[in-house]
């Protein structure tokens, strides 16, 4: 279950049409790594994050993107 606001800025991803709720949250993939999203970013402010909890596989192959993301997202914030 993707989180419904975002944990940097805190924009609301949620929004509904014809009926049903969709989310704006951005799944990255990595080619190689995982078939399908490894992890999120905020489609507002570019934040990355853990789609996988502690612990699980995913989330140590997701760590060196996340901080290389976040990383760059500082420098181009700045
Ligand atoms: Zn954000």
């Amino acid at each position: 279950m993707a989180p419904s606001r975002c944990p940097a800025c805190d924009v609301d991803y949620l929004y509904g049409h014809e009926g049903r709720t969709y989310s704006r949250i951005l799944y990255v993939e990595q080619p190689g790594r995982y078939d399908g999203g490894l992890y999120f970013t905020c489609p507002d402010c570019g934040y990355a994050f853990h789609r996988w909890p502690e612990g699980h596989r995913l989330h140590r192959i997701a760590q060196p993107f996340i901080d290389r993301c976040n990383a760059d997202r500082a420098i181009t914030t700045e």
